[in-house]
């Protein structure tokens, strides 16, 4: 008797939110990111709020909590969850963070850190992903994000420097106007590597204008593509 009224208030919890997704969500949280050892409780709260199948093309939706990057279109993905969390959690963002993301892709990376830090700038190469996302956030009523179109490979000179940068493409290279547009005492994290093979994420750090690179695991991410 007792379960089944817990079964009850539980199903209508979910229909008045709206969000059938609920316990997925949490269980996500848990099992794929807490458990692998993320603890910035900041980017635990945010990944429980944001509603990941929002960000993914309706026919995947009841794979959006799966441990793996979806399709977006255009042949871009949504990364997987546990490695937006560990992107979050190593920029170190705070309340008052303005921080740049390259690669807006379905824009669910930039809302993860919008419920965390003060401005969101992200830019997106392509244009029907770029109009899509920034649609989709300001649906969602996100007023800190900046959505832009265009290469993202020389960053958005009028709003640095940034506290962190965070790309979410493979670059064979670290971008230079990207270290040019990083704050001192600012983090950057970047996979680094060629298209279609095991790339490095890397941690760059300015630190009295000085630069210094650490690798932290390797990743396979789309490639950063350049504007012709
Ligand atoms: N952060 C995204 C992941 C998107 S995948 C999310 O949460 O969904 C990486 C994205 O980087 C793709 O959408 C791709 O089009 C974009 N991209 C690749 N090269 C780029 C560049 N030079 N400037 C801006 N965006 C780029």
């Amino acid at each position: 008797m007792h379960a089944l009224i817990l079964i009850l208030i539980l199903c209508l919890s979910a229909f008045l939110q709206d969000d059938p997704y609920v316990q997925d969500r949490e269980r996500m949280v848990r099992t794929q990111i807490e458990m692998r050892g993320i603890k910035d409780q900041a980017a635990l709260s945010s990944m429980k709020k944001v509603q990941r199948h929002l960000f993914v093309p309706k026919d995947l939706r009841d794979n959006a909590y799966d441990d793996r990057p979806l399709p977006i279109g255009y042949g871009q993905t949504i990364s997987q969850p546990f490695i937006v969390a560990y992107m979050t959690e190593i920029i170190r963002p705070n309340k008052n963070s303005k921080m740049l993301e390259i690669g807006t892709g379905s824009g669910y990376q930039a809302a993860v850190l919008a419920e965390i830090i003060s401005d969101v700038y992200t830019i997106e190469i392509i244009t029907e992903l770029s109009n899509s996302s920034e649609k989709r956030l300001k649906e969602l009523s996100y007023k800190n994000v900046y959505v832009k179109n265009a290469d993202g490979y020389y960053g958005w000179k009028e709003h640095a420097p940034f506290d962190a940068i965070i790309v979410t493409a493979a670059s064979e290279y670290i971008p230079p106007p990207l270290i040019e547009q990083l704050k001192d005492g600012g983090r950057m994290i970047i996979p680094v590597g060629s298209p279609f093979q095991t790339q490095m994420l890397m941690l760059v750090e300015k630190k009295d204008g000085k630069v210094t690179t650490k690798s932290l695991m390797p990743v396979i991410f789309v490639p950063f593509k350049r504007s012709k």
